[in-house]
């Protein structure tokens, strides 16, 4: 038998060493397009901080797919699969497997247009690969004039991305179309902390500001909004959302929605196919509602439950929940749950002390939503009971309070 998996990130990583660890020990080929051995995504924050230097983001070691024995095609992105042949193509390559998994992730979403005649000027960065970050490292470091960094999206990577550059030493500028920072994460009341925040580290903050281009003026840049004003800086990073990495799947037969359709052994629709992470859509544990969920949390879940079902194992996946926080803001936030206007509410526990603010939202005395800011502790036990949907009771409250 032999296993191919596409892609490296903390799907892959994980169902590669689930599958050994569950004594699998025929092939397992791993292709990816990047250019390195495996690493974490959110470890990229603290690889910028350490200017490049931290060897930590390679979460599993260098050697981590040799000592297992696999077989690691880095620089091969997959380009078409057939499923019939059951074969997948790279550019240069033809590769059979009896089972595959497409752990892919997702890629940018960027809304920017670009008004330059060399788009490749355009000092334009992401932090959804190393590639780009190393790139944004070296613009940075190898201008002397670069001073002013202007951050698109107020999402959780947007905050934190801000939050480090300007421990870094830049100007920091954050664009966010909403009327709040995180909104489809936090309410406007915890929003408000964490704006006041950055502010107060000197980070000047765009709210209902819609970016649409980047122009080129005499090789300085500006970002224009969609009310025609503009903001100059020396560089842009994108951070307006992702969506799901599937372009190669044209054709194949695979049924996608939001992300790749999956059943809850995580199985496309295609028996001998499985998918999960970032590129996938799941239901909601709490509404049951269908999207990706694009957490580390359930690309881990996910990569152990397809090693255990290419094995024959037959485990549900029972549903996802988001559960998010911020690292390098300075003051712990934990948000989880449904987004805010996902489902109602009919009771919430409200808990204020000393500048820290914990909020629990309810419906039929389950959670629905939690926001933990200031002191976190028990936040891993609320996401416990939020994940087993067990009533709150009095044993809960008096571990948050
Ligand atoms: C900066 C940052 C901070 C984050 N912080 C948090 C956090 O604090 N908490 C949290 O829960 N989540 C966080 N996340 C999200 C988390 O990292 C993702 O949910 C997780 O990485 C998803 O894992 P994955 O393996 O499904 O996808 P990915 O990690 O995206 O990996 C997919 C891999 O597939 C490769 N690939 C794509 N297409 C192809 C192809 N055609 N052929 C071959 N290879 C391909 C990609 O290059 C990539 O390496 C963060 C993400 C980022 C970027």
């Amino acid at each position: 038998m032999k296993v191919v998996i596409i892609g490296s990130g903390p799907t892959a990583v994980t169902v590669a060493k689930e599958l050994r660890r569950l004594g699998y020990k025929d092939k397992i080929v791993v292709l990816s397009k990047e250019f390195f051995p495996p690493y974490s995504p959110p470890l990229m924050l603290d690889y910028l901080k350490s200017k490049g230097e931290s060897d930590l983001i390679f979460w599993k070691g260098r050697n981590f797919f040799k000592e297992l024995d696999i077989c690691y095609l880095y620089n091969s992105p997959v380009i078409s699969i057939d499923p019939k042949e059951q074969r997948v193509f790279t550019p240069v390559s033809k590769i059979e497997y009896d089972y595959l998994v497409i752990a892919t992730g997702a890629e940018l979403w960027s809304p920017i247009t670009f008004e330059c005649k060399k788009i490749d000027l355009i000092p334009y960065y992401d932090f959804k690969s190393l590639t780009s970050v190393n790139s944004l490292l070296e613009h940075i470091y190898k201008n002397r004039d670069v001073k002013k960094a202007l951050i698109i999206g107020g999402g959780f990577i947007g905050i934190e991305v801000a939050t480090t550059l300007n421990q870094l030493g830049l100007n920091v500028i954050l664009v966010e179309k909403q009327s709040h920072l995180l909104p489809q994460m936090l309410s406007p009341k915890v929003s408000s902390f964490i704006e006041k925040k950055l502010i107060e580290k000197g980070v000047k903050i765009f709210l209902n500001s819609t970016a649409i281009a980047i122009r080129e003026n005499n090789l300085s840049f500006e970002l224009i909004l969609e009310d025609g004003s503009t903001i100059d800086a020396d560089v842009f990073i994108a951070a307006t959302g992702i969506k799901p990495n599937i372009s190669f799947l044209n054709g194949s037969g695979i049924n996608i929605g939001s992300g790749i359709v999956v059943d809850e052994y995580l199985r496309t629709n295609i028996a001998n196919i499985f998918a999960g992470g970032d590129v996938v859509e799941t239901p909601n544990l709490i509404s049951k509602n269908v999207y990706p969920h694009a957490t580390f949390r359930e690309a881990i879940k996910h990569g152990t439950i397809i090693a255990s079902n290419i094995l024959g194992y037959n485990i549900k996946n029972r549903g996802d929940v988001k559960v998010n926080s911020l690292y390098h803001f300075g003051i712990p936030l934990v948000a989880g749950g449904v987004q805010p206007d996902e489902l109602k509410a009919d009771d919430e526990i409200l808990y204020l002390r000393n500048g820290n603010y914990k909020h629990v939202l309810l419906k039929n005395k389950k959670i629905i939503r939690f926001e933990f800011w200031g002191d976190i502790r028990g936040c891993g036990l609320i996401t416990n009971y939020m994940e087993q949907q067990r009533d709150f009771d009095v044993f809960l409250y008096k571990a948050i309070r």
